[in-house]
């Protein structure tokens, strides 16, 4: 980008990403007198937060979907900006499609044989309890840190649970929640996920829990409403390439624009951030962004003329361990005028199904809801599918994680300003990391470091 023209602006704080987090820290400074820019990459806001159109106008979120029963600042944020909230659909049984054995039940934990639910209802009463002692604030400094980030949660559960179906279960969970497999997942990150959601239960409960309820007219609703009561201090196609720390002030460079601030917010998930070239380069960030990868997720959204399953007693609600896809929901409208199927693939089935030409990808998912909803389900009217691990300002989701030895090494680093440079972002959250929540808290904590930071210019 050297030597293309660029328009250069002043403003007190430069924020980098207008995700909901990076809105939400510009929101409250200009709240406070501050002059901001918010530096968007993409050609829209919202980033892990996207409205998608299914059929003749059907909108569906291919990102972050659910807003649950104690996110108090989505619920606060969405009632500000006037969006409804509606509850997930769950009426009828749940379909659990395991070893090629499929059963019907209600509520989250499927009926299974009493040694398995007794292994699962030990787990998570153990999740529970490490995770008060981990926290969420500093687990690299909780008293067995070090141990719990030396294993992988599929070790841990080796250890620790008796039944294949339970750690099956466990581990199925977790593709969607993190985007990861077990294997791949550092157990000091599982519990401090857990610390920071209040619950194991409560990342996986629909009533609740994270999954309670959506946002009308599309999660995306939220950062557009920010952005636009942020006008033209949104810059959309203004990736930023490198921010310079000149100790009395910060330059960001970005495509198309020049920001000279007081002040730096990166608001982008940090191994995202480590595309940009922070100069003096801060220690510890590169490994940070080595270490904390973005999970995979692809959401995958089927159109029907109705929610058919409902009519034969059916939640849409199912767990399967056939793959690609892994578990599936009612995504359709609130009124029910259209049936939309979602079906998540998820950790290392969704890397295996993004390597298949694009064009390839759509049979193997349709199979999955046709085995498990019958015919009809393998005949919609429209199909999308959003693969995050393919988005250059993404690289996938819903969050980033650790695998063993991460949190040990790099937490102090998350979140600790360096000089001029302060990190937001969901990863960098203390409640609801990794969801809109998490995004939220993060935004108004680094908007209170800045302000408090106290050489600000007014
Ligand atoms: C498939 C999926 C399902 C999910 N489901 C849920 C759910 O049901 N409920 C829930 O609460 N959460 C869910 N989440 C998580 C939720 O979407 C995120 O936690 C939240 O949107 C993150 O917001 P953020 O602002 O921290 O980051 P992002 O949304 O990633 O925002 C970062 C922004 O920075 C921009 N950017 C990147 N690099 C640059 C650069 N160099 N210069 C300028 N801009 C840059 C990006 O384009 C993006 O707009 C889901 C996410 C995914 C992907």
């Amino acid at each position: 980008m050297e030597g293309v023209a660029r328009a250069t602006v002043s403003a007190d704080v430069a924020v980098v990403g207008a995700g909901l987090s990076g809105l939400r820290a510009a929101r409250q400074l200009a709240d406070a007198g501050r002059e901001v820019i918010v530096l968007e990459a993409r050609d829209r806001v919202g980033g892990r937060l996207f409205n998608a159109t299914l059929g003749d106008g059907v909108t569906v979120d291919v990102g972050g979907q659910w807003v649950g029963s104690d996110h108090v600042r989505v619920q606060r944020l969405a009632s500000e900006l006037g969006i409804e909230i509606f509850p997930q659909h769950g009426d009828g049984r749940n379909l659990l499609d395991l070893g090629g054995k499929r059963r019907r039940y209600r509520g989250t934990i499927p009926r299974l044989g009493p040694r398995v639910l007794w292994d699962i209802f030990i787990a998570r009463r153990r999740f529970d309890r490490l995770a008060r002692a981990v926290g969420a604030e500093e687990p690299w400094a909780a008293e067995r840190a070090a141990e719990l980030d030396g294993e992988t949660l599929a070790q841990w559960c080796e250890r620790n649970m008796r039944t294949e179906a339970a750690r099956e279960l466990i581990g199925l969970a977790g593709r969607t929640v993190w985007g990861t497999g077990p294997e791949e997942l550092s157990m000091l990150h599982v519990l401090f996920y857990v610390s920071a959601a209040g619950s194991f239960d409560k990342l996986i409960d629909t009533e609740g829990g994270a999954q309670q309820d959506r946002l009308d007219g599309g999660a995306q609703l939220l950062p557009l409403g920010l952005a636009d009561s942020l006008g033209d201090r949104v810059r959309l196609g203004a990736a930023a390439r490198r921010i310079s720390d000149r100790g009395s002030g910060v330059q960001v460079v970005a495509d198309g624009v020049e920001v000279e601030a007081e002040r730096a917010i990166v608001a982008v998930p940090p191994a995202i951030a480590a595309r940009i070239e922070i100069d003096p380069l801060p220690p510890g960030r590169p490994e940070l962004a080595e270490r904390l990868r973005p999970g995979a997720l692809t959401k995958c959204m089927a159109l029907y003329e109705e929610p058919f399953w409902r009519g034969d007693g059916l939640s849409g609600e199912a767990v399967a361990d056939t793959g690609p896809v892994t578990l599936t929901f009612d995504s359709s409208p609130r009124d029910g005028s259209a049936g939309v199927l979602l079906g998540f693939v998820g950790g290392p089935e969704a890397r295996e199904l993004a390597a298949l030409p694009a064009a390839e990808r759509r049979a193997p998912v349709l199979a999955c809801f046709e085995r498990l909803y019958g015919p009809r389900a393998a005949q919609p009217l429209d199909y999308a599918e959003q693969t995050w691990t393919e988005e250059e300002f993404s690289g996938g989701g819903p969050t980033s994680n650790f695998g063993p030895g991460g949190w040990t090494a790099c937490g102090p680093t998350l979140r600790e300003p360096v000089g001029r440079i302060h990190w937001a972002g969901t990863e960098t959250a203390t409640i609801w990391s990794g969801y809109m929540e998490g995004a939220l808290q993060a935004g108004e904590r680094v908007a209170s470091e800045v302000l408090e930071s106290g050489r600000t210019v007014g």
